[in-house]
């Protein structure tokens, strides 16, 4: 039996993963299904002296549901600096904070990135409490190659931009990975068969984990048709596959 399959549950890999003291834990929410919400999240969340998130408003709600009541404190992107600053000092100081984002992965398309490069600069602890991830869940439902894959965020609202990044990446060797607003989507999907010709494979997945989760994959020409009506509606991933690829 290797050393990893003795541990028992709970019990740390290396003297790195710090478990307990002061701490920076960043901690994923759900991106829509609250029972994606993980025992182990939910317990650093009601054990966390302070949460730090992007919107009190959002994270109020979503506590609420489990029953924590912890001191709030917000972080986003006009005052993140400070924020940043003033978490590492709290954690410095011996406190343990829980980062959250407003669904999903922390520092993934959100500002929280500031305060875990902050914890490192000050050589704090910080550990990953994991889970739910609109990318990861996209690319895993996908049926696209997952092997190699780019995520690019959120791409410029102009649509020259747009096509330029599409001009740019036309024959990366890796699926690409965006974010998409849903007011953008319709566009984005013209811009992509313009650029890349009808052939080419994508996956739309939207309202993921919520009650309209939608999963749109096929070639671009098959795919745009159906974004029409409700499937225009709710929060999007995009996936590009490499010219080779084919379903
Ligand atoms: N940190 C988050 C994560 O782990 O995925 C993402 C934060 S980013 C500010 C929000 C964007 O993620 C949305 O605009 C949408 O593109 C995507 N997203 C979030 N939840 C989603 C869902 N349930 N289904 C599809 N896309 C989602």
């Amino acid at each position: 039996m290797s050393d990893e399959e003795n541990l028992r549950e709970g019990e740390e890999i290396s003297g790195n993963a710090p478990s307990r003291g002061a701490r920076l834990s960043v901690t994923a929410t759900p991106i829509g299904n609250l029972s994606d919400l993980s025992p182990r999240a939910r317990e650093t969340l009601a054990a966390a002296d302070f949460i730090a998130c992007e919107d009190t408003r959002t994270t109020g709600n979503l506590l609420r549901r489990f029953g924590i009541a912890r001191p709030l404190l917000a972080y986003h992107e006009h005052n993140e600096q400070a924020s940043a600053a003033g978490i590492a000092a709290k954690i410095a100081a011996g406190a343990h904070v829980a980062l959250v984002c407003d669904a999903g992965t922390p520092t993934l398309s959100d500002p929280g990135f500031r305060v875990v490069r902050e914890c490192r600069r000050a050589g704090l602890a910080v550990e990953s409490v994991p889970g739910p991830c609109a990318l990861i869940a996209a690319l895993s439902v996908s049926g696209l190659p997952t092997n190699a894959f780019a995520f690019h965020g959120f791409l410029p609202p102009k649509s020259a931009a747009r096509r330029r990044f599409l001009e740019e990446n036309r024959a990366a060797k890796m699926t690409l990975a965006v974010y998409e607003s849903c007011h953008r989507i319709r566009a984005f999907a013209e811009e992509i068969a313009e650029t890349f010709g009808e052939k080419r494979v994508v996956c739309f997945a939207r309202e993921l984990t919520k009650l309209h989760e939608t999963v749109l994959t096929g070639t671009i020409g098959e795919v745009l048709p159906r974004l029409s009506g409700k499937n225009l509606k709710g929060e999007f991933v995009v996936l590009i596959a490499p010219e080779s690829f084919v379903l």
